[in-house]
């Protein structure tokens, strides 16, 4: 492949075809990035808070015209798309505002009475590997620390979103950064596997599926280089007796439906204790059949198509093994247009433990139900899962609640309310969904040298 092409997934309409960078662009272009740092690190963080302050200016700006390359991009519908570049410029300012206290040097008091200094310095030119599924967001959650501590970026997207990897690029010179701070490099998976052997290049950051985010750590490893992963998950979402079931149930359809299901940290398995089943999954199937697919830049769309045809075709594949070994369709199934992106919303219940839906991460609109006759049980089930990334638990109880978040192995729980990200939490997981923390403080401390400097 030496093209890279941008199609839009709704018209299947080709918007652009862009050529990959050669060998030759790639070494002056990562040499461009080891010198910009030799500057960027001395910049004051106030400067470097200004920039940040400007990106975010431009994110706003031109919020409309990004929202819609989005949409064009990967098939997200348009509401969604803008809240998606507000939430990036909200990133921008946080770190704008918080950056020099995350970075404040600490002081260490040692028992024989001297002192030790703590100093967080940056290391160089951080890799980012990113999807597609937020093409904004995913990339300045990792842009604005990141480049807030004083490193630089170097940003490999997801070769279906070209036009977004570019205009990332073009927002950070528009509000004045310094050349080679934050560069978009379009190469394929082999020239990244190889920037990774180049010593320029000094960590890498990834989100995406666990077998590029096996292959990247690996190529990190093999280099002693940190590398920080954020792969998928199958996050749990548990309703007990005592919860608020019209409000559990109607959050439920957004836990799985944003982004038409692509996300992470989507709720993906409905654990419901069996005296509330009934009432949740009446109003849980109704307010999915209510749900309108349209064009993704129609206002009044709830869901437009999938990121790409082959995905559908994928998912489809797991709900069909899965109804094969004994799921029961509940809503949906059907099976896409041969070439589509389209997906009709699906629920499946009576999964069996040895199919893919029970096993695998459904990355769209499939939502798995499983009934349970007591908390425990729910508790192990919501366990019983290879990934570990968010979780959602429902009850009225807080205290309750809060004894069993501790007992749910996975990065985040959120009590009566849907996972999701903002800069103040960190995010990230445990088992296969990866390690590291991306946003808040641990966010920006996890690419930075901390420098123990002691006072004899
Ligand atoms: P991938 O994980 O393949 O892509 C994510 C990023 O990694 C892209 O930039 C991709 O580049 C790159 N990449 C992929 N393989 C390698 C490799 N061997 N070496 C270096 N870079 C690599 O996602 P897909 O688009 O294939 O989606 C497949 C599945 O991944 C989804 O169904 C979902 O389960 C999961 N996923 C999870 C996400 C999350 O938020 N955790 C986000 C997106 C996907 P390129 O596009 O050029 O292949």
């Amino acid at each position: 492949m030496s093209k890279i092409k941008s199609i839009n997934p709704w018209t299947s309409e080709l918007l652009g075809e862009y050529d990959l960078l050669k060998q030759e662009q790639i070494d002056a272009k990562v040499a461009g990035s080891a010198s910009a740092f030799e500057s960027w690190k001395k910049v004051p963080l106030a400067e470097r808070a200004s920039l940040m302050k400007k990106a975010a200016e431009v994110l706003r700006k031109n919020q409309e015209d990004y929202a819609r390359l989005i949409s064009a991009e990967m098939g997200k519908v348009i509401r969604e798309s803008r809240s998606e570049v507000e939430k990036c410029a909200w990133a921008c300012d946080y770190y704008a505002e918080n950056a020099e206290t995350f970075l404040a040097p600490e002081t260490i008091n040692l028992p024989d009475g001297k002192k030790a200094k703590l100093l967080h310095q940056p290391l160089g030119t951080i890799l980012a590997v990113m999807p597609w599924n937020f093409p904004f967001w995913q990339v300045f959650r990792f842009a604005a620390p990141t480049l807030m501590a004083g490193n630089v970026g170097v940003l490999k997207h997801a070769s279906n979103v070209p036009q977004c990897a570019l205009a990332i690029e073009s927002i950070f010179a528009e509000a004045g950064f310094p050349k080679g701070v934050f560069q978009t490099f379009l190469i394929d998976s082999k020239a990244t596997l190889a920037l990774l052997d180049n010593d320029e290049i000094k960590a890498v950051s990834l989100t995406g599926s666990e077998k590029a985010g096996a292959a990247v750590a690996a190529a990190a490893g093999k280099n002693i280089k940190k590398s920080l992963l954020e792969l998928g998950g199958s996050d749990p979402f548990i309703v007990l007796a005592d919860a608020d079931i019209a409000k559990a149930a109607e959050t439920a359809v957004k836990g799985r439906m944003v982004n038409f299901g692509q996300s992470c940290i989507a709720a993906k398995r409905f654990i419901i204790e069996e005296e509330v089943f009934e009432p949740f999954m009446e109003a849980f199937t109704e307010k999915i059949n209510l749900l309108q697919m349209a064009d993704p830049l129609d206002e009044s769309a709830d869901f437009a198509c999938m990121a790409r045809p082959d995905l559908a075709e994928e998912l489809y594949a797991q709900v069909t093994k899965s109804v094969d070994l004994g799921a029961t369709v509940l809503l949906g199934g059907q099976k896409p247009k041969k070439g589509s992106a389209q997906f009709s919303p699906t629920v499946l219940t009576d999964i069996p433990e040895e199919s893919p839906a029970f096993k695998e991460e459904l990355f769209g609109p499939v939502a798995l139900v499983f009934k349970v006759k007591t908390t425990e049980e729910a508790i192990r089930l919501a366990n019983a899962t290879e990934f570990g990334l968010g979780g959602s638990l429902w009850t009225s109880d807080l205290e309750k609640g809060e004894k069993l978040a501790a007992q749910i192995d996975s990065g985040a729980v959120f009590l009566n309310a849907m996972v999701a990200s903002q800069p103040a939490l960190p995010f990230g997981g445990i088992k296969k969904s990866g390690f590291g923390r991306e946003l808040g403080r641990n966010g920006i401390l996890e690419f930075v040298n901390t420098k123990t400097v002691y006072l004899g």
